[in-house]
């Protein structure tokens, strides 16, 4: 199955790769140093598969690839980049670029969606970092050893955990806590592994994290989700790297005993699914039984275009993928230069899903991981003569929200919830006065 296929060797690429990285010499000196300014606050890796295989130099700067793992001027105000190209030019030295560089992360809202506070959970009284628990069937565990990526996406909300700045930081404890968590819970069915990208653990140390939790005790958890960008950024994981038939062996091993397996793949774009090894590396996962879901989020200079979408999930459907979620960028970060109105993603969706079957409109969309919950725009309407958004939870931090539409004013340029205001003159949504009382519980336990 795998002809033709030879193995690489990984190499990343970073801030210190700009001047000598060959296919950027096409760049002008000035862009360079805005990319090395840019790459000071933003974490910036990326890696010889992408450089070689993905990214077509032809077409840069746009080339959706380059702009998916290069930093770009534009991503960060003037107000901030300036000075740092002065900083720069200057040769400060180390410590102050850290320091400037520090300062403005701050102000880049790090931790969207209360995601710091409310979502960490208690274990006999004992915060326990490293597991995130918001929806009641479901709880995310972060592996220490996974808080890293093959590559870094520009967009992401998960920037804090690269960049070192420690108390910003979720760790795990270790695969010990994570399990007595899970025994105390017997209401949570699906365990989540998520980073950071947990596949770029080694397969023994994902066994520490999984391979207990085939136990009998665990006959409650019945499904374990691992969300990864892995086959996209570095698919020889699977296909020819040394570890790639020991990890496929442990996903055999899951699906052996009885759970469900499902690899929540992340893909920004179709060209991320075009490569042989791309797709060597997708038909050996479905051949140990797991599912592969995909998801990505919207963004603009990236896959902000009906056509890209309607595209990546024929493709998906075609290599044995389920396309699942269509996310609204988050608002953090590079938000500006990413973000794109809600009205916008509901019409791109609209005429994403109207090219492709069925067997493609499995995915949902788009969806706001916000405080609250996963709200999705289910669209735009006319009642009693306002014009209104038609939203609904998909998952709700009291179960009971979900699927329950509700409305809001239409408002062109709202990006986020937090933009939108109730429609028909009321003055708070329906789930408002409940969610301040979660929350309120929540932060008294804490
Ligand atoms: C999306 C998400 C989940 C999983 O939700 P599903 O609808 O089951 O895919 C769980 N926890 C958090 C915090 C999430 O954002
Ligand atoms: S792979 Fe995921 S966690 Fe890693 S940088 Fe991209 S979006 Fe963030």
């Amino acid at each position: 199955m795998n002809v033709n296929i030879k193995s690489l060797k990984m190499r990343f690429y970073g801030a210190k790769d700009i001047d000598n990285l060959a296919q950027l010499s096409r760049l002008s000196e000035q862009e360079r140093l805005a990319m090395k300014a840019v790459a000071q606050v933003l974490p910036f890796r990326t890696n010889n598969y992408i450089v070689e295989q993905l990214i077509d130099w032809d077409n840069i700067p746009d080339d959706p690839i380059f702009r998916l793992t290069f930093p770009h001027q534009e991503m960060l105000d003037s107000q901030d980049c300036n000075p740092m190209i002065q900083l720069l030019t200057e040769n400060a030295p180390k410590a102050v670029l850290k320091e400037a560089a520090n300062e403005i992360r701050r102000r880049l809202n790090p931790h969207p969606a209360g995601q710091k506070e409310y979502n960490v959970p208690t274990l006999n009284g004992q915060p326990v970092p490293g597991i995130q628990h918001k929806y009641r069937e479901t709880v995310l565990i972060f592996p220490t050893a996974g808080q890293t990526c093959h590559a870094y996406c520009t967009f992401c909300f998960r920037w804090p955990q690269f960049v070192g700045l420690d108390d910003l930081k979720f760790a795990t404890r270790e695969s010990g806590i994570f399990q007595q968590y899970l025994q105390q819970h017997q209401e949570v069915s699906d365990v989540l592994l998520t980073g950071g990208d947990p596949m770029t653990m080694k397969a023994w140390q994902l066994a520490l994290y999984i391979e207990p939790l085939l136990e009998p005790e665990f006959d409650h958890i019945q499904t374990i989700r691992i969300g990864t960008k892995s086959i996209s950024y570095w698919p020889y994981r699977y296909v020819t790297d040394e570890d790639a038939d020991n990890t496929l062996r442990l996903f055999e091993k899951i699906v052996q005993r009885g759970k469900h397996l499902a690899i929540m793949a992340h893909y920004e774009h179709w060209k991320e699914l075009d490569t042989p090894v791309a797709q060597a590396a997708i038909r050996r996962i479905r051949a140990t039984g797991a599912q592969i879901r995909t998801q990505a989020p919207l963004v603009r200079h990236i896959n902000d275009s009906a056509e890209t979408w309607a595209k990546m999930w024929q493709m998906q459907v075609s290599l044995g993928c389920i396309p699942y979620y269509m996310f609204v960028e988050r608002q953090t970060g590079a938000k500006d230069y990413f973000e794109i109105p809600l009205v916008r993603g509901w019409e791109i969706y609209r005429e994403a899903i109207q090219q492709v079957s069925g067997l493609a409109r499995t995915v949902r969309g788009p969806v706001m991981s916000a405080l609250p919950g996963k709200v999705a725009i289910d669209g735009v309407s006319e009642i009693g003569g306002e014009k209104v958004f038609v939203l609904s939870f998909l998952q709700g931090r009291e179960s009971d929200w979900c699927k329950r539409p509700f409305f809001a004013r239409f408002d062109a340029d709202a990006t986020w919830l937090n933009d939108l205001k109730p429609a028909f003159e009321e003055d708070k949504f329906f789930y408002e006065n409940q969610l301040e009382e979660i929350l309120t519980r929540k932060s008294l336990k804490d």
